[in-house]
C-alpha cells in the first residue's frame, strides 16, 4: 500500500532552498560558516514565505521597554512604525514594559495587533535598566509569552521601522549584525576582553558582533538566551565587575557557543549616521538619533 506522504501534499517544513536565494546578493556574505542564512534585502521570496505561514496562522510577539525618559521620547514612534511595518498581515502581540502607566501613548493599532502593558521598576542606573531586561523578558516568556506566540522578538525602543519587516526574519534563534561592525575584523569587535567577566571572549575568537537592540526566535530559545545572559550578569555583579557593553556583551558570549540559526543584515537595524553604503538596499529598521546627555541624565 502506498504511503499518503508520497502524494503532492504541502511539505511540513520550509526548506532553505524554497525561500532563500543566497546568490542574489553576491557582493555581501549571505551564509555563516555554520550554514545559517544571513538575510539581506533581495535574498528571500516573500510569496513563498507568505504562502507557508498563511496555512499555519503564525503569531509573533514583540517585547519593548520604555523606562524613564525613553517612554515619552521613543515609544510612540516605535509602536506606530511597528504597527505599519512589523509582520504586516500577521497576528502580532506587543509586550510593552513601562515604569509609568500614565504616560503610555494613545495609539490605535491595526487589525491583527494587540498589546499587553506591564509595569516594571525603574532601576536607577541606565546600565541596569538595559541589563534587567534579560530577567524580565525571561519571566514574561515563562508566564505568558510561551503560551501566546510562535516567535518572539525583543527590541530596543530607540528605533523606528522604515519598511516591511516580515516573515523572512523568523527562525529558531535570530541575531542582528551590528551596523558599525559587520565588515570589521573580529579583533576590532568590542567584545568583553577581560577574563574576570563571564562575558569574556579572547582576542581572535568570535564570529560576528551582534547588536542587542534586536534578538529573537522561538519562545523557548529566547528563554534560554535570556536566562543564560542574566546568570552571567548576576555572576559579574557578585564579582564586582560589569561587562563593557552590558547585556550586549553577554549576548555576544551566548551566541558564540549557541550559534544563531539566522542572521539579519544591517538593513534590519541600520544607523543612518554611517552614511552612504551601497550594501544597504532597503532599510527595514533604523536607529533613532540619541541625545545621550538628555536621555541618560535620569
Ligand atoms: N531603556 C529604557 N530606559 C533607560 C535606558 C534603557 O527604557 O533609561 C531601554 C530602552 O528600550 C532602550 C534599551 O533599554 O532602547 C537599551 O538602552 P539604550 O538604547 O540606551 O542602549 P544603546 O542602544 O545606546 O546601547
Ligand atoms: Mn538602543
Amino acid at each position: 500500500e502506498k504511503s499518503q506522504d508520497t502524494a503532492d501534499k504541502e511539505p511540513d517544513t520550509l526548506q532553505l532552498d524554497d525561500w532563500f536565494h543566497a546568490s542574489a546578493r553576491p557582493e555581501v556574505s549571505t551564509s555563516t560558516d555554520w550554514s545559517a542564512p544571513i538575510v539581506w534585502d533581495g535574498t528571500f521570496k516573500r510569496s513563498v514565505l507568505e504562502d507557508y505561514y498563511s496555512k499555519r496562522k503564525v503569531t509573533v510577539g514583540l517585547t519593548v521597554f520604555a523606562i524613564g525618559k525613553y517612554l515619552s521620547k521613543y515609544l510612540k514612534t516605535f509602536l506606530m512604525s511597528a504597527d505599519n511595518f512589523f509582520m504586516v498581515g500577521h497576528k502580532v502581540i506587543f509586550y510593552i514594559m513601562v515604569d509609568d502607566l500614565s504616560k503610555i501613548p494613545l495609539i490605535e493599532l491595526g487589525r491583527l495587533r494587540t498589546f499587553k502593558v506591564f509595569q516594571v521598576n525603574k532601576e536607577s542606573r541606565w546600565q541596569d535598566i538595559s541589563m534587567m531586561r534579560m530577567k524580565i523578558i525571561g519571566d514574561l516568556i515563562e508566564s505568558h509569552i510561551k503560551y501566546e506566540v510562535d516567535f518572539i522578538f525583543c527590541m530596543d525602543v530607540d528605533q523606528v521601522f522604515q519598511s516591511d519587516y516580515g516573515l523572512e526574519t523568523l527562525d529558531e534563534s535570530v541575531a542582528q549584525l551590528q551596523a558599525w561592525f559587520y565588515k570589521e575584523d573580529k579583533e576590532k569587535f568590542t567584545y568583553e576582553r577581560r577574563p574576570e567577566s563571564t562575558a569574556y571572549i579572547p582576542l581572535m575568537q568570535g564570529d560576528y558582533y551582534y547588536h542587542a537592540a534586536v534578538f529573537g526566535g522561538t519562545p523557548l530559545r529566547v528563554l534560554n538566551l535570556t536566562r543564560e545572559c542574566y546568570e552571567g550578569i548576576i555572576k559579574d555583579k557578585e564579582r564586582n565587575t560589569e561587562a563593557k557593553w552590558h547585556d550586549e556583551s553577554h549576548l555576544n558570549k551566548y551566541y558564540l557557543t549557541n550559534k544563531p540559526t539566522k542572521l539579519l543584515s544591517p538593513e534590519y537595524c541600520w544607523d543612518y549616521k554611517i552614511g552612504k553604503n551601497s550594501d544597504i538596499k532597503n532599510v527595514k529598521l533604523s536607529w533613532m538619533p540619541k541625545e545621550y546627555d538628555e536621555v541618560r541624565n535620569n
